[in-house]
């Protein structure tokens, strides 16, 4: 039998990098903390600045698991979770965007209750949703027939295809915005499996690093996305929006052209 520590475990969203869109729950939270462990994906100057003024600093272990490649491996940060909570340490576990979106929250809560730990959820701003403030578009829009949302990634758990693309494919051509999470390393496959059902010419947007003063966003078209990803060597993290709401996404310059400060590409 454990102990069950006085302190919930916070899991929290640090949303998609701009400091500012860090909710003030989670701005409080991260502040009363004594541990921190922090995944890769959360913007630099986003613990930095809910930080500043904190006195003594809290512990900050950096956990990451950057899309694919080596880190630090899932059931060890369960495992250290567990271990400072009941050592009676305030945890906050802090991941980029929404821990609820594609963040592996069920299973951490699930680690923790296991444990006998509470576990609490604080919302951030999902990445895509980011990315869409970026470009100024709705993920719904009347004008253009999108009646909803899907939210898939492109990154499999069993790294195989284990994704039913056209059936995806399908759902978007009946007048649903597609929101794709980690889709640039597979990013040819998708679009091939995606043109059964979607025109070449469909509106397509793709945003990289949404919200940091590192972000590029592009618009194009799905028949000319991979060209496009390429050409602008555009790397993980992005996001990608398919569908006509991306035909009104705020444009910053002609093709390929940087604009006038030069973190921000546009390209049709
Ligand atoms: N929980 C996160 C998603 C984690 S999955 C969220 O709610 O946003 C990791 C993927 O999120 C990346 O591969 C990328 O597709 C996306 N992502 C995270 N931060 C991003 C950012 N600042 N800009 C664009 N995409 C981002």
């Amino acid at each position: 039998m454990t102990t069950p520590s006085p302190h919930p475990v916070h899991l929290v969203g640090a949303g998609p990098g701009d400091p500012e869109l860090l909710t003030l729950k989670a701005w409080r939270v991260i502040r009363a903390a004594s541990v921190i462990l922090v995944d890769d994906l959360v913007g630099e100057r986003v613990l930095e600045s809910a930080l500043d003024g904190v006195a003594p600093p809290p512990r900050v272990v950096h956990v990451g698991k950057r899309g694919g490649c080596a880190s630090t491996p899932q059931d060890f940060i369960e495992k250290l979770m567990v271990r400072e909570a009941l050592a009676g340490e305030r945890v906050v576990r802090l991941k980029g965007g929404d821990p609820l979106v594609f963040g592996r929250a069920g299973e951490e809560v699930a680690a923790l209750r296991a444990a006998g730990l509470e576990a609490v959820v604080v919302n951030g701003v999902t990445s895509a949703l980011g990315a869409a403030a970026s470009l100024g578009i709705g993920w719904t829009d009347r004008g253009v027939d999108a009646q909803g949302v899907l939210l898939v990634t492109g990154h499999t758990r069993l790294d195989g295809d284990g994704q039913d693309w056209d059936a995806i494919g399908r759902v978007a051509a009946s007048g649903v915005t597609l929101v794709v999470y980690m889709g640039i390393t597979r990013l040819p496959a998708i679009v091939d499996a995606l043109r059964t059902h979607l025109p070449a010419d469909l509106a397509v947007a793709v945003v990289q690093h949404a919200t940091t003063d590192r972000e590029r966003a592009l618009r194009g078209t799905l028949g000319g996305l991979v060209g496009l990803v390429a050409s602008h060597g555009i790397g993980s993290p992005a996001i990608l929006i398919i569908g006509r709401v991306t035909e009104a996404a705020r444009v910053a310059a002609r093709s390929g052209e940087l604009d006038a400060d030069a973190t921000r590409v546009i390209s049709y």
